[in-house]
């Protein structure tokens, strides 16, 4: 399982597994911890997830 959340550094979607506890995010380098972040969605597969982060940023037209 793959979930999405939100980078409480610079508040971009980024995907991660379910079952690790901290995620380094690609664009700001935050070390996240998974338990805080807001978790937008959960899926079962990478290409499921990357599919939804662009369809995300589509309907967000920028990076907020
Ligand atoms: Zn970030």
């Amino acid at each position: 399982m793959y979930i999405v959340v939100v980078c409480y550094g610079c508040g971009r979607f980024l995907l991660a597994k379910s079952n690790q506890k901290t995620k380094g995010c690609p664009y700001c380098e935050t070390r996240l911890k998974l338990i805080k972040t807001k978790k937008v969605a959960q899926v079962k597969t990478a290409q499921e997830a990357s599919n939804y982060l662009r369809a995300l940023k589509e309907r967000t037209g920028k990076n907020t």
